[in-house]
């Protein structure tokens, strides 16, 4: 069974124990505008919410939003008692402050883990909500049973969404961490030193092949769409259903490591597949932590 199918069958079986008591847990997702992009991501995750059972609520303020009403929206659903969770998805446009937004959202709710609280909380390495794409990233590493403790990890990148909490959790997991971003020298020696290498800089086919040291395990968190026919040609040459594929549709989704890797790594999560799915998992999950957290339950247990 794939790891996505093993912890949605668990969360299912949870949810309908919560519900059961009277305590169904329930995601608010904010969509501001048309982006498509966006549209796409949120409808997975209301669809995932719907596939388990959590209750689910789709707001979408149009583009022209301000902060005000953004956060007057979040003040209301900061309110709603049935709303465990807010999602507010990324971008936001230009003119609304994204910082003053995500802070406005209650920490007990906060399932992205987005809040200066919730980063504080993870670096002090106690049990809360945990950023859903990180947490994603740790789970396949757990669940494919590979080693951590003493690892040599290196994370390729340092947002405050992806990068910063990936080092911490692998730092927490007793790996050894790097972080590198846009000006680490000599990156490749770098990375060639990693049992484990997390890519999140947003570069299509950034991290090479001959990069990564023999027998290692890549998570490839990058999702970047390549439509340029040269670029896929030399991305893909190895892959050549892949590559018809991106003949027939003129695009294709490419991960922050080439994929030519998979002749080098031990392991290497796909994209698309890997990192993606399990970010949705990590969403309800967070979703559901968040209801027990909130509502008092025993229940919780201690943990990412
Ligand atoms: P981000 O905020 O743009 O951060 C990119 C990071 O990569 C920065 O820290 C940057 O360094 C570093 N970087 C850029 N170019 C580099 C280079 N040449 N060498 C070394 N480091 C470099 O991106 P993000 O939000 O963390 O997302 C990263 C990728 O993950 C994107 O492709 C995004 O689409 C993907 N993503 C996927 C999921 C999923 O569910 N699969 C979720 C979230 C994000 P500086 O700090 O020096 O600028």
């Amino acid at each position: 069974m794939k790891i996505r199918e093993q912890v949605f069958a668990e969360l299912k079986e949870e949810i309908s124990r919560l519900t059961a008591q009277g305590m169904r847990p329930g995601l608010a997702a904010v969509l501001v505008g048309e982006n498509p992009a966006s549209q796409l991501y949120v409808k997975s995750k209301i669809a995932a919410c719907q596939e388990l059972g959590l209750a689910s609520w789709l707001h979408t303020p149009p583009a022209t939003s301000s902060t005000q009403s953004m956060l007057q929206l979040v003040d209301d659903l900061n309110r709603d008692d049935n709303v465990d969770g807010i999602l507010v998805q990324l971008p936001l446009p230009k003119q609304v402050d994204t910082k003053r937004v995500l802070q406005a959202v209650s920490p007990t709710k906060d399932v992205d883990g987005f809040h200066p609280l919730s980063l504080g909380i993870l670096l002090s390495n106690r049990p809360g909500l945990v950023a859903c794409t990180p947490a994603g990233c740790m789970e396949i590493l757990r669940r494919y049973n590979i080693p951590i403790e003493g690892a040599n990890a290196v994370v390729l990148g340092r947002s405050d969404i992806v990068g910063k909490p990936m080092a911490l959790l692998l730092m927490h997991a007793n790996a050894t961490v790097t972080i590198c971003h846009s000006k680490t020298r000599d990156l490749p020696d770098v990375v060639r030193r990693a049992d484990i290498v997390v890519a999140a800089m947003g570069k299509a086919g950034f991290v090479q092949a001959d990069w990564i040291k023999p027998g290692a395990t890549v998570i490839d968190v990058g999702t970047n769409e390549v439509t340029d026919a040269t670029d896929a040609e030399q991305l893909l040459k190895n892959f050549p259903q892949r590559l018809a594929k991106f003949r027939a549709k003129g695009k294709v989704l490419i991960g922050d490591v080439h994929p030519d890797a998979v002749f080098t790594a031990g392991a290497v999560s796909p994209v698309p597949g890997g990192v993606g799915p399990m970010t949705i998992a990590m969403l309800l999950s967070n979703t559901v932590k968040a209801a027990k957290l909130r509502r008092g339950s025993s229940s919780l247990v201690a943990g990412t």
